[in-house]
């Protein structure tokens, strides 16, 4: 059972020494004595900006859990099931949800397995638009910050697993949306394939609030919070009166020992601002009304979904890592195996 595993706590930008590919023995039954497990093949695993907290010290606050050095790392995933005790759960069916960086997980907890009903799509997927990703887009945008016709509404990582699709769902609801990214390919990619309606590169526009005031000379209804740090700073001098800031991930604060200080907060008060974090894992529930939106777009190509697609086990540290400095074009995730 090849695995990818945790070297040591990671302290700053994590490398791809951090990871190592090791190759363990796993009997591929579920032991006849334990109840309610299943045994996985896993096909596909996300690669996740989150994944970076869980590989800090566990000396801080943290609502996920920390990985152990030696240990396989998990997140999620795609798999196929090879053998089950779970009355749920049966040989052969596809699921996705909580799996481990490995050939073969053996999982105790399926309560985090979602059984895949739909597989005229693309099953890698369900690792991005189909899975947590997607979720994460449609709860943030649609439920957290409720947008009306005509507004304007700013993604920041817009070109990635979940910003590409807030601003697909912004433009869905007739909102006018600007993206910003750190490449020239990610910016054409977001105006002339993802229908965007402006995007700027941040990397190259040292004044940021001069990039929003020019993309919004209005300001902006909805900011959608992919970024933290100096965007967010430049945002808030932007926002229009009660404007709402979905608070999704601060990816540029995760590496950080020290996050960057935000000195606009005051335009909260006086804008009438809501500013409000959300967990995409709250809004499982409304997971079949999501399909029932979801799955038609992208049948009838209202929606289209980018993905950046890394091959084999041994390639998922380099992937990983990749987030942290942009090299991702669209949801980075790793093959496994094939079904
Ligand atoms: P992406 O696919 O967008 O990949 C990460 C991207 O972040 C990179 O491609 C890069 O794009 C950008 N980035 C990396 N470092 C920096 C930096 N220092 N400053 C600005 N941008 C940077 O990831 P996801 O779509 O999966 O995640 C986006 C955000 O959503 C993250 O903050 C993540 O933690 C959060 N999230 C939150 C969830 C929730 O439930 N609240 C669930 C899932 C994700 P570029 O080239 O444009 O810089």
């Amino acid at each position: 059972n090849k695995q990818v595993i945790l070297n040591d706590y990671v302290t700053g930008f994590p490398k791809e020494s951090d990871l190592k590919i090791t190759t363990g023995s796993i009997k591929l039954k579920v032991p006849e004595s334990s109840k309610d497990t299943v045994l996985l093949k896993n096909l596909y695993i996300s690669c996740d900006p989150y994944l970076r907290l869980r590989m800090s010290k566990p000396d801080r606050p943290s609502v996920f859990a920390f990985f152990k050095p030696g240990s396989p790392l998990d997140g999620y995933g795609v798999a196929k099931v090879l053998d089950s005790t779970h009355p749920n759960y049966k040989k052969g069916d596809l699921v996705w949800g909580f799996n481990g960086w490995e050939e073969y997980s053996l999982i105790t907890s399926p309560q985090l397995l979602i059984k895949i009903q739909h597989t005229d799509v693309p099953l890698s997927y369900y690792t991005g638009i189909l899975g947590m990703p997607g979720m994460t887009a449609y709860a943030g945008l649609y439920e957290v910050s409720a947008p009306k016709k005509g507004e304007y509404v700013f993604v920041s990582a817009a070109s990635g697993a979940v910003g590409q699709l807030v601003g697909q769902f912004a433009k869905l609801a007739g909102c006018y949306v600007v993206g910003s990214a750190g490449s020239k390919q990610k910016v054409d990619l977001l105006k002339n394939k993802l229908g965007f309606d402006d995007a700027f590169n941040y990397k190259e526009e040292p004044d940021l609030d001069a990039a929003l005031k020019r993309c919004f000379p209005e300001g902006i209804d909805i900011y959608f919070e992919n970024v933290g740090g100096k965007m967010l700073n430049a945002v808030l001098l932007n926002m229009r009166v009660h404007g709402r800031i979905a608070v999704c991930g601060m990816v540029s604060q995760y590496n950080l020992e020290k996050p960057e200080g935000v000195n606009n907060l005051m335009q909260i008060v006086g804008k009438r601002i809501r500013m409000e974090g959300f967990a995409a894992g709250d809004y499982y529930h409304l997971y079949p009304k999501f399909l029932e939106l979801v799955i038609p777009a992208i049948k009838e190509g209202k929606i289209v979904y980018v993905e950046d697609i890394a091959e084999g086990l041994e390639n998922a540290p380099a992937a990983l890592v990749g987030l942290f400095s942009g090299r991702n074009v669209g949801k980075q995730l790793v093959v496994v195996a094939q079904e």
